[in-house]
């Protein structure tokens, strides 16, 4: 993988995005640059309207067809993923690009990366069986993370 998880901090996700988004042609103009940091700052997972609301507490208006766009293009670019454990499959977390899963806390909905991946090839005997070719998949834990466990106890 490019990025070992010690880089992976919230800033260096807010500064490797904005330079992914000037690289495809995209400008940062003002409301970018708030969503990008809104996101950076974010402790969890999050839904597009909670940040159109709070974008809209900050600047007094906000701009939802911005929004969208660029979580979209975010989201494709690899910079966001879907949670999909929440079962609204709406919420975002920030990511990382390249192939990686989460593992998503249930109590806090914090989203920690996972970058080894050897699923394919756990199941390479299993779908032999089938003779299926494997274009991709979607993987994604959720449990309980350290921090939850430790203020239970
Ligand atoms: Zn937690
Ligand atoms: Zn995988």
């Amino acid at each position: 993988m490019a990025h070992a998880s010690s880089d992976q901090t919230p800033a260096t996700w807010r500064h490797s995005a904005e330079v992914a988004l000037r690289a495809a042609g995209l400008r940062c103009t003002f409301p970018r640059r708030a969503i990008l940091d809104w996101i950076a700052a974010a402790t969890g997972p999050f839904t597009a309207e909670q940040l159109v609301a709070a974008l809209e507490a900050q600047h007094g208006s906000s701009s939802r067809a911005t929004i969208y766009r660029l979580l979209d293009w975010l989201q494709s670019a690899g910079w966001l993923t879907r949670i999909y454990s929440d079962g609204t499959q709406h919420a975002y977390a920030r990511f990382w690009p390249g192939h990686h899963h989460t593992a998503v806390c249930v109590r806090c909905g914090s989203a920690a990366v996972i970058s080894e991946c050897h699923v394919e090839e756990s199941i390479r005997p299993a779908l032999a069986a089938l003779d299926f070719e494997i274009h991709g998949h979607v993987l994604e834990l959720y449990g309980v993370c350290t921090n939850c466990r430790t203020r239970a106890d």
